[in-house]
């Protein structure tokens, strides 16, 4: 059977399609005001008998197009234990959402939690603090690393952090070790939540952050065990809806989140 996952996030959408056991495509595009139009772009010549779809869109999506939908949370843990079969924490940063999880030594979800509402901690945070530091988010983990020691930037809300971090390149502060200060900001926000879930090895860190290997290094700093990163972090609750679409109607949205 050859199935597909769309995981439309706040700022990309990612599409896995699996066949016989392995992963044939993955490919991601950036999300926008109109959602399904990018989903239907990345569907577009795709081949596959059944599809599950997860993330803020998926309930647009399942209406217009046809699909079953799966909470985020039950996508991240079956795409992680894909990847990962040893995965007991998973540890997802993406655009808007900071999500811990912890699994039995099956893989059943034993607890989860996420951020608030607020975009601190999280992958757009990134984006606005890379911005005002004249930094692509793609080079920040760089950035971050290059710094001897950091600044530490107290403010949690994005805007509060945006002029904190703004009135600290006024007063000559190296910009690494701003980056470097907002990387801990990061990963202390992330380790928290993954302490209240549990942390039990192997932990596998998700999502678009995830790209970053400063909040990889210090999230490993912080929690004390190996963090491993799968070669493509964005893809990985996509794979989880794909392998779900060959499960039963049960399985899916039957879950919390
Ligand atoms: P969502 O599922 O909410 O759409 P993603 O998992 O796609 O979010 O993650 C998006 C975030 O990933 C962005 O906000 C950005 O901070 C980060 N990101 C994206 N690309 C990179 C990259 N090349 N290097 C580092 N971080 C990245």
């Amino acid at each position: 059977m050859r199935t597909a996952g769309i995981d439309i996030g706040s700022r990309t959408v990612k599409l896995a399609i699996l066949e016989d056991g392995r992963l044939r495509a993955a490919r991601k595009r950036e999300n926008s005001f109109d959602p399904l139009a990018v989903c239907r772009e990345l569907l577009d010549g795709e081949r596959f008998d059944r599809m599950v779809a997860t993330g803020y869109g998926r309930h647009l999506f399942a209406r217009e197009i046809a699909a079953r939908t799966v909470s985020e949370l039950t996508a991240a843990a079956t795409g992680a234990r894909w990847l990962l079969p040893s995965c007991r924490t998973v540890i997802d940063i993406g655009g808007q959402d900071t999500k811990a999880l912890s699994l039995d030594d099956s893989g059943r979800l034993l607890r989860f939690e996420m951020n608030d509402k607020c975009a601190a901690g999280t992958g757009r945070f990134l984006e606005v603090i890379a911005l005002a530091l004249a930094a692509r988010v793609s080079e920040f983990g760089a950035l971050a690393a290059s710094a001897a020691g950091s600044c530490p930037v107290s403010s949690t809300c994005t805007v509060f952090a945006e002029s904190e971090v703004v009135s600290l390149i006024a007063r000559g502060v190296p910009r690494n070790q701003i980056a470097l200060g907002v990387t801990e900001s990061i990963a202390l926000r992330a380790a928290s939540l993954a302490h209240k879930a549990g942390v039990f090895p192997d932990v596998l860190f998700t999502g678009g952050v995830a790209l970053n290997p400063a909040v990889q290094r210090a999230l490993e700093a912080r929690l004390h065990v190996a963090v491993q990163v799968p070669d493509d972090p964005q893809i990985v609750t996509a794979i989880g809806c794909a392998l779900l679409a060959a499960s039963s109607p049960a399985d899916l949205d039957a879950s919390p989140a």
